[in-house]
């Protein structure tokens, strides 16, 4: 059966994706007695479903990828184009497009060089670990081999990436890990560990991380890995001070800092990359989701010429990057990489989310002011996160239940929203986000709306 009869026959999608297709993060024991839900068409914030149901997407495609929307004609034409002429080389070689996208892509990284290509966010972190590692053994007899990452962050579904991992929930029953990854406290200002606030709080944080190394021992560690803005882990913008302080540490014991941007990254924030909010001066930088929407596979470890030249050497037979990613060879990533970078400068779609994000934000609030359920509200750009709590006073987290409950009743209401993991208690209570950045104030208001029934239903 061709693809074309395939879909016009929907009962045969449903029962071929119920027979063979095993799902992303799902249970499967449900869909013995409901459908999974197959998605068909998408344009702009808007999705299809294969029973004809239009959905609103305030998560970009579930996992907060499609910066620049669905549906994009010059997408497919750009990538149609690079395929034909050139698909695929993998190895040494280059192509046209992965020169063009890196020049693109430094252009908007001041004090950055060079790109690295792969496939996936948990692959481009992968790269930059090994960077680490094996700069350790280069220059450091192989002792600064150790990777600093902070409670609630995420970097990839992989095992060293799950080593990683500040999500204990996620890690469940997959151990044991990778040695040499040393975890560092978390910088949620909402739940304070000192129950100070603002900058003090940011200096607190920091500090934290500063005893670990201190712990440690500086001269064990190589890297420090933090996203900019903790996604998943529950939409944590790390607090006033924090960040500079955190520059400081790392300048101060020769720690390379690596900014995961893989959500964060290309306009998410309002800015191209998430870390240029603070301030900082990153030495490696990792990025996957937005880079090309979803349009296509593409990730990049990106390194400053210093983490580079440390690899130039060739004395040493054993001491370039000894890595290689079979599909960072291909040629669709960066060509829909560059349309995709043409299409948010042609469009201000950074200016989009920094304008619309206040919007996102202002309503949230006014939902705040309405539900006492609702604790904390916080975000950038257009990502953005409403924490719930079953009593502001205790801050004692909404039952992951009726988290669940509410992401619900904004799917049946044609609502799509996100909520950050909800299978342990404890801050796993925080409603997401993060719609494509071409989002209007009428796309937002109906979300948000949505969002208003679904509390009331649920929580009263
Ligand atoms: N880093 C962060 C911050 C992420 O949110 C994710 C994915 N959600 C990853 C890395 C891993 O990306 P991928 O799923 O493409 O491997």
């Amino acid at each position: 059966m061709d693809t074309l009869n395939f879909a016009n026959d929907p009962e045969h999608v449903v029962e071929a994706d119920r027979a063979h297709v095993w799902h992303h993060l799902s249970q499967h024991k449900p869909y013995e007695t409901i459908d999974p839900r197959i998605i068909v068409e998408g344009k702009g914030l808007r999705l299809w479903d294969i029973k004809g149901k239009e959905h609103v997407d305030a998560v970009s495609g579930g996992v907060w990828t499609v910066n620049i929307g669905y549906g994009r004609e010059r997408m497919g034409k750009a990538i149609s184009d690079a395929v034909t002429k050139m698909c695929f080389f993998g190895g040494s070689l280059g192509t046209i497009p992965g020169a063009q996208f890196a020049e693109m892509l430094i252009d908007k990284m001041p004090g950055l060089d060079r790109v690295y290509y792969a496939n996936s966010g948990s692959e481009a972190n992968e790269k930059a670990f090994k960077m680490v590692r094996q700069i350790s053994h280069k220059h450091y007899g192989g002792k600064k081999n150790k990777i600093l990452y902070r409670e609630r962050d995420y970097h990839g579904s992989t095992i060293a990436t799950m080593s990683a991992g500040g999500q204990d929930e996620r890690n469940a029953q997959y151990g044991p890990f990778t040695p040499g990854f040393i975890r560092v406290p978390h910088c949620l200002e909402y739940r304070s560990q000192n129950g100070e606030t603002g900058e003090a709080y940011g200096h607190y944080a920091a500090q934290a991380i500063e005893d670990v190394i201190l712990a440690e021992g500086p001269d064990t560690i190589g890297a420090l890995c933090l996203e900019p803005i903790t996604a998943g882990g529950g939409i944590i913008v790390p607090p006033q001070g924090y960040w500079d302080r955190v520059q400081e540490i790392c300048k101060k014991y020769d720690i390379l800092l690596h900014i995961d941007e893989v959500v964060c990254g290309i306009g998410r924030t309002g800015t191209w990359f998430g870390y240029q909010q603070f301030g900082i001066q990153p030495d490696i930088v990792t990025m996957a989701k937005g880079v090309a929407s979803g349009y296509a596979a593409i990730s990049c470890c990106v390194t400053t010429n210093r983490v580079f030249d440390m690899f130039k050497d060739d004395t040493d037979k054993m001491g370039y990057f000894r890595d290689i990613s079979t599909f960072g060879g291909c040629t669709a990533g960066p060509a829909a990489a560059i349309e995709n970078m043409k299409i948010i400068e042609e469009e201000d779609l950074r200016g989009n989310s920094a304008k619309m994000g206040e919007h996102l934000k202002g309503n949230l609030h006014a939902l705040m002011d309405k539900h006492a359920w609702i604790g904390d509200v916080r975000g950038m750009g257009l990502f953005a996160g409403a924490e719930l709590v079953t009593d502001r006073e205790t801050k004692e987290p909404v039952d992951e239940k009726h988290i669940g409950a509410i992401v619900a009743d904004c799917m049946a209401q044609g609502v799509i929203i996100g909520a950050t993991n909800r299978s342990l208690p404890g801050y796993n209570n925080t409603l997401l986000f993060a719609p494509s950045l071409i989002a209007t104030a009428d796309d937002l208001d109906h979300v948000t709306d949505a969002v208003d029934g679904a509390i009331s239903r649920v929580l009263g």
